[in-house]
């Protein structure tokens, strides 16, 4: 008899599916068998059409081994900090969803191989999906980091993070720690351990890798390809989540990945990247009055109203094209320069550089006061003005803030083949 946990094959009338059995939702009619599909989506077989249903593999007891983790003298250490997310996620065959319950020390049992390239400590600091990740996150993240960073036996930190907003914490942290000497790398998983396409093996053991590297800055390290081949090792100002479930999904957008590594510990650097300072700065101080606007035809003009009525500090524009909005935003957009709310230009597009001046309409809300954020990333620019606001109020000096390369968030010259890498 199929059990919940068991992979089955069933078969109908007229077809065959393989993927592994679920306990029925209480949602769901009880003339209804729920199996998950390798591809990660649940499908519901009414009983009476199926004509067999054949075991091919039992479920595993959940049982841990105990692993004995071994110190080498000869390795670095690593320090894993989880904080949820689908690299920390099963499936709950209770709801046939995805739940986040490893620990930090899970993962070494899940992937021993990490071992080979480092000491391992680990420890778990939050167990949410991404989704949920607040400003007050980024500060607890980095004071946790931060305390690892100081551990004179510790070469790097890991953080196992969920994907959806992995890019604003990497770009929040990119900007919380003007000085680094040991570099924090974030990874996540687009598919949980429990699937065969599972990519957090891989992402796991790259990570360690990259944590082991003397470079002094925020980076992710994700799966570059499809296949289990090697990671990408991107710069935390300079990656975006671009896809909603392929295992490549993050790119570096305006800029080349720092990095390739092979799960066998071999890497290749493709770009320059900062070497480590000789100290840790841990700068936490961030004013959460901004907001991030993605403008679209027909946006209401009082969206500008709203958030000065709520007394945000801070704006950004995620504008069409060159950072276009529309024009009867402009005047909205004076009112709040005037009154002394920070407003700031991005593109839509992620791809390329906002300006200021090509058509009529860039020129009147670049005179508004608007600060054009070059090539930064609408989210990035979001983040790194709660920083800014941090350290002043006063807009020429925000402006000055905002348009100078602070965390490698501006890319000054962007080559071609900086597209759709
Ligand atoms: N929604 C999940 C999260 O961001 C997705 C993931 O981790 O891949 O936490």
């Amino acid at each position: 008899m199929a059990k919940p946990g068991d992979l089955v094959e069933i078969v109908t009338k007229n077809k065959k599916y393989v993927g592994i059995l679920m306990p029925k939702p209480e949602i769901i009619k009880s003339n209804t068998i729920v199996i998950k599909l390798d591809s990660g989506y649940n499908i519901g077989i009414e009983k009476k059409k199926i004509k067999k249903i054949k075991v091919i593999k039992k479920a595993k007891k959940g049982k841990k081994k105990n692993i004995k983790i071994k110190q080498s003298k000869k390795l670095p250490t690593v320090s894993i900090l989880s904080t949820g997310g689908t690299i920390s996620s099963k499936v709950d065959y209770k709801t046939g969803g995805t739940y986040a319950s490893l620990t930090a020390e899970d993962f070494i049992q899940l992937e021993p191989k990490i071992l080979k390239f480092a000491n391992i400590r680990a420890k778990q600091i939050e167990q949410i999906m991404s989704e949920d990740m607040t400003p007050e996150h980024w500060i607890k993240i980095a004071k946790e980091v931060y305390k690892e960073l100081n551990k004179k036996e510790v070469s790097g930190v890991v953080i196992t993070h969920g994907t959806d907003t992995m890019h604003y914490t990497a770009a929040m942290l990119s900007f919380m720690f003007p000085k680094l000497s040991k570099p924090i790398v974030l990874v996540g998983a687009q598919r949980s351990t429990d699937r065969g396409s599972s990519d957090t093996f891989m992402n796991l053991i790259c990570s360690v890798i990259a944590a082991t590297q003397k470079i002094g800055e925020v980076m992710v390290c994700m799966h570059a390809t499809t296949n289990d081949d090697f990671c990408y090792l991107h710069r935390g100002t300079k990656v975006r989540k671009m896809h909603t479930s392929r295992r490549d999904a993050f790119r570096s957008i305006n800029q080349m990945p720092i990095a390739k590594i092979w799960p066998d510990g071999r890497i290749k650097f493709l770009i320059n990247y900062k070497k480590p300072d000789k100290t840790n700065e841990l700068n936490i101080k961030i004013n959460k009055k901004v907001a991030l606007i993605y403008v679209y035809p027909g946006i209401n003009q009082n969206i500008i109203d709203y958030y000065l009525n709520k007394g945000y500090k801070g704006i950004v524009i995620a504008g069409t094209g060159l950072g276009h909005v529309p024009t009867y935003l402009i005047q909205k957009i004076k009112k709040a320069v005037k009154k002394g709310v920070a407003v700031c230009i991005t593109s839509q597009c992620f791809y390329g550089r906002t300006h200021s001046f090509v058509y009529s309409n860039l020129r009147r809300l670049s005179q508004t006061g608007a600060i054009f954020c070059e090539d930064m990333l609408p989210e990035v620019a979001y983040v790194k003005l709660m920083h800014v606001l941090g350290k002043t109020k006063k807009l020429e000096k925000i402006k000055e803030l905002m348009q100078k390369n602070i965390a490698g968030e501006i890319n000054p010259i962007i080559s071609k083949d900086m597209f759709l890498v």
